[in-house]
């Protein structure tokens, strides 16, 4: 029923990574006209802008794929068990090619705005170059780690020397060779930078604020006959990793950390820290994010870890996190990170018992001592979930932006998928989806909506919106969940992105629904299998088809 005279497309997609290509594939398979718009000058989103040294997945080769295509799973090769982020881009570059999608993206093009009209029906996306192009469907694909922000330290601007986002990374790369440098940040960004330019700089000053868990990968080439086995069993990983709370195509645990001695708790916490990555954090006990005391044993063990790496025991003692227990923080992977302290020119310098008062024409002052350094790197982060949808205007019904909307009614979505006001407007990875390898609920995001509007296209749905009972139901689902897990208590204290805590003044509330994914996935199969009828609607006034 898509009126083809009258809109440009049927779908415009904006974000051309993970999320853009699968849309893009998924809404062209049900034959809608559909485009994919993204502002960089190539593909492949948060993989095409995070360019820092170091950068790679913090999840295995295995899970961090699609799996829709036979294709693509018979023909890409990866490599190493967590894949550089270069190898990561030439996947989604050969996806891009396998399944022909080059021909429907357009790069270079930068969304300024998104406006709904509710007589026509109709999207209207202006682009920064003046274009405007109209659409019956308008996706999100935009990344919910994209919005990077600068730390708000005073005379950041003053510094005479180079300052470089981890996220804005300079496509031609950055010589380091010799220089001063400092690093302001240590999430998962900062954590993978260290030991690859520790190496390469002359000295090295880390100002670190509040210390993380940081669980070492032991990564390693994946050999042909672990290709070979995955091709033959594709779908039964991707079905683990559906059916995992957090994505991953890993075992369950099957107890407490709490009913088991302590000889016992330390062996297994030992094997699954030399398994490496996500193995700790997943399949040791149940209960590492939901109990408090089970998440302060894993964090004695890791701090024992640190103490064994790091040779310096003050040094060893100030990277032990203290204000805030295992999992407060989204758990970052490490490459030697550990062992990179270990360096006489790696300096860590404390900024939590003396703060960084400003940033000077010569580096950077942490209480009275100036610090004078070549090159800044800052990587402070993301206004996760949220930040690309409100940097941009997306105005629906009533000329209301969803950034008003949020700022008035606080974060609602209906499952993360889309939200009152803006009908036909869709999301994927939307605020209040699951806190997750973030491949699994992409994929299974594409393929629900796939789903959705060939049956809206069938049945001459004009649009689909959220009602305001169904976002009342997912914002007090997703609290009530959060807080049913450490995340919550001891998020706060860590001041994680998952809950907001990270930019000043944005409200504390759950970014991520931490419910599990699969419990997620049967409320998106309830809907579907509900014809859409309980949560959206679907019989408007009268609006062009
Ligand atoms: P992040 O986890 O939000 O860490 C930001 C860091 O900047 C923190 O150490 C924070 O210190 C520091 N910071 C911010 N403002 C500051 C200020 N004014 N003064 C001093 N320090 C300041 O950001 P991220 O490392 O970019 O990671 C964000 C998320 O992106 C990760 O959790 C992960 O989900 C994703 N990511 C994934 C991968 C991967 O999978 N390979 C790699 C990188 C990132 P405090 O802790 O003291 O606030």
């Amino acid at each position: 029923m898509t009126d083809q005279s009258t809109r440009d497309y049927d779908a415009i997609v904006i974000g051309a990574g993970f999320s853009g290509l699968a849309m893009l594939h998924h809404l062209r398979e049900i034959g809608l006209r559909t485009l994919v718009v993204d502002g960089e000058d190539g593909i492949g989103g948060t993989w095409w802008v995070n360019r820092y040294p170091g950068v790679r997945t913090d999840s295995e080769y295995s899970y961090y794929s699609f799996s829709f295509s036979k294709e693509v799973r018979d023909e890409w090769t990866w490599t190493e068990r967590y894949p550089s982020g270069d190898e990561v881009l030439s996947y989604l570059n050969f996806v891009a090619d396998r399944l022909d999608l080059r021909k429907d993206i357009r790069l270079n093009a930068r969304v300024d705005s998104a406006v709904y009209d509710e007589a026509a029906n109709t999207w209207t996306v202006n682009l920064a170059d003046g274009t405007h192009l109209t659409t019956k469907y308008l996706v999100s694909g935009m990344g919910v780690l994209s919005q990077a922000v600068y730390p708000d330290i005073p005379g950041i601007e003053t510094f005479r020397g180079e300052k470089y986002h981890t996220a804005q990374w300079p496509r031609a790369g950055v010589d380091l060779a010799g220089k001063r440098v400092g690093l302001i940040g240590l999430g998962a960004s900062g954590i993978q930078i260290v030991p690859v330019i520790a190496s390469e700089v002359g000295e090295f000053f880390v100002f670190q604020r509040t210390p993380n868990f940081v669980v070492e990968t032991n990564n390693d080439k994946v050999a042909e006959e672990d290709m070979a086995w995955l091709r033959a069993n594709y779908d039964a990983v991707y079905e683990k990793a559906a059916n995992h709370p957090f994505g991953v195509a890993m075992e369950p645990a099957e107890h407490s950390a709490l009913e088991v001695s302590e000889e016992e708790r330390r062996r297994i916490f030992e094997g699954k820290w030399n398994e490496g990555g996500f193995h700790f954090a997943n399949e040791c006990f149940t209960d590492l994010a939901t109990n408090h005391e089970a998440s302060e044993l894993a964090s004695e063990f890791i701090r024992s870890k640190i103490h064994e790496i790091v040779k310096d025991p003050e040094k060893a003692e100030l990277l032990s996190p203290r204000t805030y227990s295992f999992n407060g923080k989204r758990v970052p992977t490490g490459h030697g990170y550990y062992n990179a302290f270990n360096h006489e020119h790696v300096h860590l310098i404390d900024t939590a018992t003396t703060p960084i008062t400003r940033i000077s024409e010569k580096g950077i002052v942490v209480g009275d001592t100036e610090h004078e350094l070549d090159v800044i790197i800052f990587a402070t982060g993301f206004d996760a979930m949220t930040g690309t949808l409100t940097n941009i205007d997306i105005v629906g019904r009533g000329g209301r932006t969803l950034r008003e909307k949020w700022a008035a009614e606080g974060l609602k979505s209906n499952l993360g998928i889309n939200a009152n006001g803006f009908p036909n407007f869709f999301m994927s990875l939307g605020p209040q989806t699951p806190y997750s390898n973030l491949i699994v609920p992409i994929q299974l995001g594409a393929q629900w909506l796939q789903r959705a509007l060939k049956w809206a296209e069938e049945n001459d749905i004009p649009y689909f919106e959220a009602t305001p009972e169904s976002e009342e139901w997912w914002r007090a689902e997703t609290e009530r969940t959060g807080r049913l897990t450490v995340m919550y208590t001891e998020g706060k204290k860590a001041k994680a992105w998952f809950l907001g805590e990270n930019i000043p003044g944005k409200p504390e509330e759950f970014q991520v629904y931490m419910g599990g994914g699969q419990v997620y996935q049967q409320h998106c199969r309830d809907l579907e299998e509900s014809g859409y009828a309980a949560l959206l609607y679907r019989q408007p006034a009268t609006v062009q088809a």
